[in-house]
């Protein structure tokens, strides 16, 4: 009883108070084990009670300070995981964190490149003829194409996410930019971004994007050869592309655009520009190199004359001026049917009454096939008949989408549908044109 009566004095705040306690109580030897001799005196035994309190009390003690030194721990630990956070978020300012650039439609080609550039270290790669006169909205919406595509892709390749407005004012979000859109890839049903991309304004009105980014290039190298035919630069291009180099610009342009753009040059003339990552463009060149043998080597500085007049339109406006019709196509093909539809998409136009010129280059390549872009210009007896013009537009059009559907090829690569080719769409797309038709019923139906 006396030792019950000590318990509750037992319970000292300072291990000093604790020792001196139970060094009186004989606790201390009790934890050596029993007196010298093994006998058990009434000391021994009166601590053997008093045991389990000290070991209360240290578990007690322990237990706090276990505690205390978890939490100091833990502390530290989230001081050291916030300077981490803190020192990647200040990272993610830097060049090119996510690969992922927000941008709003109206935003012309490039604006959003110079910005991009100087204040990021990235780069989209769009660069179509028209990078100053479109934005980034109308590019989408024709499924646009760059200069440097072979490298950069086709607009299509760079979209990650779209916001667009429908008809009856709903906003959706595609892809990247959809709630739980923020993987790289989704298996999330089909692919809405694609609905919208190249829907020319019919689906709905594109008001921003999420577009694909890269590190602006640190390498480029260029080349050019010229080819005996056409068709031996596009067999180089095709061979190229299927080993796996993707130089960012091929373009080979037949002997007549050769002549025209090239001061004179007779040939067929591929030029070629790569640009990225050190390691990518000299493999690139070099396969593209090697399957290039068989041509005549020429001056790089014709890459070079391309690069600093390729978006330059004055010529063009000067023969419009002149009266003359004048106006481009692009298709794409397979590479077996390309020098096929190349051939006979020219033999037609050269028929066409009024026909004073008609030309192609190649100008963007993929694994299965490339774009063929064909330039015509004509002129009537009389400047200002214009029932002749558009007669011999319509006619002009025909000869080349024409020699393209005959051989399976796209009736167009990068300038969309437009009114000249909307004639045409129901046969390219067959019962997906039906397709295309319910679609806008259902998201427009005040339009139909
Ligand atoms: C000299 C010249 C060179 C060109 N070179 C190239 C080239 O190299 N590569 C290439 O791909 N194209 C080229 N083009 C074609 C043209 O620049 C593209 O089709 C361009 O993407 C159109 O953009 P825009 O802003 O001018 O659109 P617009 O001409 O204003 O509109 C074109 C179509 O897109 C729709 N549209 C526009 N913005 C939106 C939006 N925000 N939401 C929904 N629909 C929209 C419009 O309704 C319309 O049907 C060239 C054109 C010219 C005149």
């Amino acid at each position: 009883m006396r030792h019950h009566r000590h318990r509750p004095r037992v319970a000292h705040r300072s291990r000093a108070g604790l020792v001196a306690h139970l060094t009186a109580l004989g606790a201390l030897r009790c934890r050596d084990g029993p007196a010298r001799g093994g006998r058990q005196t009434r000391q021994h035994r009166r601590s053997r009670r008093c045991a389990p309190v000290l070991q209360r009390r240290r578990r007690a003690r322990d237990g706090r300070r276990w505690s205390q030194w978890r939490l100091r721990r833990r502390r530290a630990r989230l001081r050291r995981r916030e300077s981490r956070l803190l020192r990647s978020s200040r990272r993610a300012r830097g060049p090119h964190p996510t690969s992922l650039v927000d941008v709003k439609a109206g935003t012309f080609g490039d604006d959003l490149e110079k910005e991009l550039r100087s204040a990021h270290g990235i780069t989209i790669g769009h660069w179509p003829q028209s990078v100053a006169l479109a934005t980034i909205g109308g590019s989408i919406a024709c499924r646009g194409a760059g200069q440097y595509s072979t490298r950069y892709g086709k607009i299509e390749d760079m979209v990650a996410g779209l916001e667009v407005v429908l008809a009856d004012g709903t906003v959706v979000r595609t892809g990247q930019l959809a709630a739980f859109g923020a993987g790289p890839r989704s298996a999330m049903g089909p692919d809405l971004t694609s609905m919208f991309v190249g829907s020319e304004g019919t689906l709905g009105v594109i008001t921003s994007a999420r577009l694909r980014g890269h590190p602006v290039a640190p390498e480029e190298r260029r080349a050019a050869w010229a080819f005996p035919s056409f068709a031996d630069g596009l067999e180089a291009l095709r061979r190229t592309l299927q080993r796996g180099a993707t130089p960012a610009v091929v373009r080979l342009y037949d002997a007549t655009e050769s002549k025209r753009s090239f001061d004179g040059l007779d040939t067929n003339l591929l030029i070629a520009l790569d640009e990225g990552d050190g390691f990518i463009v000299e493999a690139a060149m070099a396969v593209l190199s090697e399957e290039c043998a068989t041509a005549e080597p020429l001056d790089v500085s014709l890459v070079e004359h391309w690069f600093n007049h390729r978006n330059d339109m004055s010529a063009l406006e000067l023969v419009i001026r002149a009266g003359i019709v004048v106006d481009t196509i692009e298709i794409a093909a397979a590479w077996d049917v390309l020098p096929a539809i190349y051939e006979s998409a020219l033999a037609a136009l050269a028929q066409t009454p009024g026909i004073i010129a008609a030309s192609a280059h190649q100008s963007h390549a993929y694994l299965e096939g490339a774009c063929l872009y064909f330039t015509f210009a004509g002129q009537g007896p009389d400047p200002s008949d214009d029932a002749w013009a558009e007669d011999f537009y319509r006619r002009s059009w025909q000869a080349v989408l024409g020699a393209t559907s005959i051989k399976g090829g796209s009736i167009s690569h990068h300038h969309g549908i437009g009114l000249v080719r909307g004639q045409y769409l129901p046969d390219a797309l067959g019962a997906g044109f039906e397709v295309l038709q319910k679609l806008k019923d259902a998201l427009d139906p005040r339009a139909s």
